[in-house]
């Protein structure tokens, strides 16, 4: 029996608590005949019926708020006259009630995935509340995010990002998932949320329930059967924790003075707020494929520039990065990618798509210039997935004719990196994507959890990438940020700096951690961090060679 088990940590949150397992799906019934009469089987169906309905209601009680609406909205499709109807009909064909719920769900599934729009949405809703039916009438545990009644940490497979949003964060001390990457949607979701979480956990499948467990996301541990001295360390350092999250908020600067900028990471105007009462100085990447992720058509003009408003109007005066549509891969939107690719990471997406449809790359530059005429935020645009110099010159080009006054670009891709000194002279700022740099970089999907282990922008190739655009920067006087989630890792975003990084932007849950690991360090021990960090030959070696250059 190991002592631990280990993974990606996400953040630097340390929480102990019972494990209480999400439960996987059902597998689906067979088509068999039941040994029960058809009365027997249908008062069974109803039964079930009645438990999940009621338990969704519970459940909606007790969240409120929009996710109230959506487990209504499933308590009466479950008890929907005429689905119960369709249920019936197998079970009066000798079908189990178990096959019959699957059935007729399924055949109503499809048909509001026929009708689309808004009910072909709910489909998946309907989906759910088969499963849980399912699983009622055969005695399993109800599939999704478990309810024990105390605080627990909740280990499962992998979280869609839907679960994820609707924690309840009063009773999640810490997230454990086998599968997943750290720059899976789910981590960032978990980072954004300020949940401790250990992803990419091989092993965590053995874990039973109201067994206690330690989740340290600093050291990527999951520490089984803690002592009473590893329980006591822990809530140590829950309290330090605690306490550097109720210090006063500065500005991000180094032990020297030398001011690093702490910008946020948003994806709507609404979580504006929350940013700037963790002290964030200004936006470093407003991601405004989020506002559009499932509509159908382009967005006009005018929905754009009434959300750009909002989100400017929250930092008066202050330094606002939007980002250009990123359409692609991972985030993928109907009026700007081609489905049919085989490889959509390597293909028409980012600018590249922008370019390829420059219709809406001009609208959505119109609604931001018109967005900034009527509000005093000092608004940067800038290009995700530039991969060349021409592309660099283009975006800088476009923006410069729709009235923008900064407009620069994304390093995500190693031949912008390598190139920076070329490109940053053909444009206005540079912002490191280490999400994305680290996946081509290394060659590693960011969303698959058999790859994680490559997935670590600590590794010293990205480092040297980074390198280059820091001395670029340098070179050419043009201001260089970090925007990926490597910006979040405290002890990494110094090392940034020490590579040449100005500004560093992250999601606002992780502003305390970056702020005070900062001010630990002056520029030339950053910089002597991010010496010994480049000259380790793997990503364990380079955070341990920057540890010890820390002196820990
Ligand atoms: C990145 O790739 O690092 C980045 C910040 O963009 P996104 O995560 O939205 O792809
Ligand atoms: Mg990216």
């Amino acid at each position: 029996m190991p002592e631990s088990l280990s993974g990606t940590g996400i953040g630097q949150g340390v929480a102990y608590g019972p494990v209480a397992r999400m439960a996987p799906p059902p597998a689906p019934p067979k088509d068999s005949s039941s040994e029960l009469t058809p009365e027997e089987e249908s008062a069974r169906v109803k039964e079930a019926i009645d438990v999940v309905a009621a338990e969704l209601a519970r459940r909606g009680e007790t969240a409120g708020g929009q996710a109230q609406e959506v487990l209504e909205a499933q308590v009466m499709m479950a008890q929907d006259p005429t689905l119960f109807e369709a249920v019936t009909e197998r079970v009066n064909a000798g079908k189990t009630g178990e096959f019959a719920v699957h059935s007729a769900f399924s055949e109503f599934q499809d048909t509001l995935q026929m009708l689309g729009g808004y009910l072909g949405e709910r489909a998946s809703d309907l989906a759910d509340v088969a499963l849980r039916v399912i699983a009622h009438l055969r005695g399993e545990p109800a599939p999704g995010v478990p309810d024990p009644g105390h605080p627990y940490v909740l280990v499962a497979q992998d979280l869609a990002p839907a679960d994820t949003a609707l924690l309840d964060l009063a009773k999640v001390q810490a997230l454990v998932t086998i599968e997943g990457g750290p720059t899976s949607h789910t981590a960032i979701l978990a980072r954004g949320k300020g949940i401790t979480a250990v992803v990419g956990v091989k092993g965590a499948d053995h874990l039973s329930d109201g067994e206690q467990v330690i989740v340290d996301a600093a050291s990527s541990e999951v520490i089984l059967k803690p002592t009473e001295e590893q329980v006591e360390a822990a809530q140590r350092r829950i309290d330090a924790r605690a306490a550097a999250a109720a210090a006063p908020i500065t500005d991000g600067a180094l032990a020297d003075g030398t001011a690093v900028p702490l910008l946020a990471n948003l994806g709507t105007p609404e979580a504006a707020e929350e940013a700037l009462a963790l002290g964030a100085e200004g936006v470093g990447l407003f991601r405004t494929e989020f506002l559009f992720l499932s509509s159908e058509k382009a967005p006009s003009v005018a929905a754009q520039r009434e959300a750009y408003i909002k989100l400017l109007k929250a930092f008066p005066g202050k330094k606002v990065v939007v980002r250009a549509l990123d359409a692609g891969a991972d985030k993928p939107l109907p009026f700007l990618n081609d489905a049919e690719e085989e490889n959509p990471a390597l293909g028409l997406r980012g600018l590249r798509a922008l370019l390829a449809n420059e219709e809406i790359l001009r609208d959505q530059l119109t609604a931001l210039a018109e967005a900034e005429a009527e509000t005093d935020a000092d608004l940067w645009v800038m290009a995700p997935m530039v991969s060349t110099v021409e592309e660099a010159e283009a975006f800088t080009k476009f923006a410069t004719e729709h009235g923008l006054k900064t407009a620069g670009v994304m390093i995500e891709v190693p031949s912008s990196a390598l190139m920076a000194d070329k490109i940053l002279p053909a444009t206005g700022f540079a912002s490191i994507g280490t999400n994305d740099l680290t996946q081509y970089t290394m060659a590693a999907d960011r969303l698959l959890g058999s790859v994680a282990g490559l997935q670590d922008p600590w590794h010293p190739a990205v480092l040297r990438l980074i390198r280059e655009v820091g001395a670029a920067g340098a070179a050419t006087g043009k201001p260089v940020g970090v925007c990926g989630e490597a910006a979040a890792d405290p002890l990494l975003a110094v090392v940034l700096v020490g590579l040449g990084v100005n500004t560093l932007s992250m999601a606002p849950a992780a502003l305390a951690d970056v702020r005070l690991e900062l001010s630990k360090h002056t520029t030339e021990q950053a910089e002597a961090l991010a010496a010994a960090a480049l000259s380790a030959s793997t990503a364990a070696e380079a955070r341990q060679a920057a540890l010890e250059a820390a002196g820990r």
